[in-house]
């Protein structure tokens, strides 16, 4: 396997693709290439050609966790989705392009079973262990979106600039289809750049672990106010981040036996998220 650091983002645009990777603080690729699960002939190291640090609303993809979680410039929400994300040295070598691109947790994508996302035509977890698993979106794969920092940015309504387009956060996600099983729709030759991060007038994010720290989302909750208008977005219920339109909308999800449970963490969540920016919850 070779390594390349190119000098501009044209080049490593050039490099990517055909079997290699982009590569920024490795926290998630790395294990998954030394598992292999995922194979790459190449490594390009993004760290000379994809923007680092925080100015004004704008958030360099290279940026990391630790540094957004220890910045005053950016809204409330998204600094503590970092704050709550692993752990110290986590947060201090992951960007958070890589954590909005980290692959799922499901742990039969992570012991190579050929489950639907893999490209099979099942889904393991729906007959076997799911309890980690999702509450929405879960018809082929029922995988729950790790990102705690992804639901923030859902929430604040973030948009991305990437070597070829801006897009709504939004539109980086899709669920895996019979035709396509990513769940991201950027192209394997494209690099996140940039993220551009809205104030709102307040905002926050709570989270449900296993563990009271260093663990992923069971469920994550952004809430964002910007006058009347409140947006809300769920980690841990969904293969992708998850817009909720309102509290109500909780009533839409599609359990599995062993993951009725997050529906109602949810429930508690978002009443006490919404209240928390002011916001009416009946
Ligand atoms: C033990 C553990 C616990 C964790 N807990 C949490 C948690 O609680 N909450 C949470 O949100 N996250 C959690 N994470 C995820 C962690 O935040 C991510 O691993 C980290 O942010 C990834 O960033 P990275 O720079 O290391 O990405 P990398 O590992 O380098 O890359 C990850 C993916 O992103 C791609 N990539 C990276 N940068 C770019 C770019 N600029 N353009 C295009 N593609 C790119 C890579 O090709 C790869 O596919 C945890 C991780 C671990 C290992
Ligand atoms: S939840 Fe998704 S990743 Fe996990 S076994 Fe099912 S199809 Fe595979």
């Amino acid at each position: 396997m070779q390594l390349l650091r190119p000098e501009s983002a044209e080049q490593a645009v050039q490099a990517l693709g055909n079997g290699s990777k982009a590569l920024a603080g490795g926290t998630d690729l790395v294990p998954l290439l030394r598992d292999g699960i995922v194979r790459a002939d190449t490594l390009v190291h993004v760290s000379r050609v994809v923007p680092r640090g925080i100015d004004g609303m704008r958030i360099g993809a290279a940026t990391t966790l630790a540094e957004i979680e220890a910045s005053d410039a950016v809204p409330e929400a998204l600094r503590e989705a970092c704050r709550q994300a692993a752990s110290p040295q986590l947060r201090s070598m992951g960007t958070v392009g890589g954590n909005l691109l980290q692959a799922t947790r499901c742990w039969y994508w992570r012991l190579q079973f050929p489950c639907y996302l893999h490209g099979g035509d099942r889904c393991h977890a729906k007959a076997g262990a799911h309890r980690e698993h999702a509450v929405f979106g879960n018809d082929r794969c029922a995988s729950a979106h790790p990102s705690d920092v992804a639901a923030a940015l859902l929430a604040l309504g973030a948009t991305i600039r990437t070597t070829r387009r801006e897009l709504p956060i939004a539109d980086l996600y899709r669920l895996p289809t019979d035709d396509d099983r990513d769940v991201t729709t950027l192209a394997p030759d494209e690099l996140l750049l940039e993220l551009e991060v809205p104030q709102a007038d307040t905002s926050v994010y709570l989270k449900a672990m296993d563990r009271r720290k260093w663990a992923f989302p069971l469920v994550g909750v952004a809430a964002a106010r910007s006058g009347a208008e409140i947006r809300i977005a769920l980690a841990g219920v969904a293969p992708i981040p998850w817009a909720l339109p309102s509290i109500d909308a909780l009533d839409d999800a599609t359990p599995l036996p062993g993951t009725a449970y997050k529906v109602e963490i949810a429930r508690a969540l978002v009443r006490r998220a919404v209240a928390g920016i002011g916001g009416l919850t009946r």
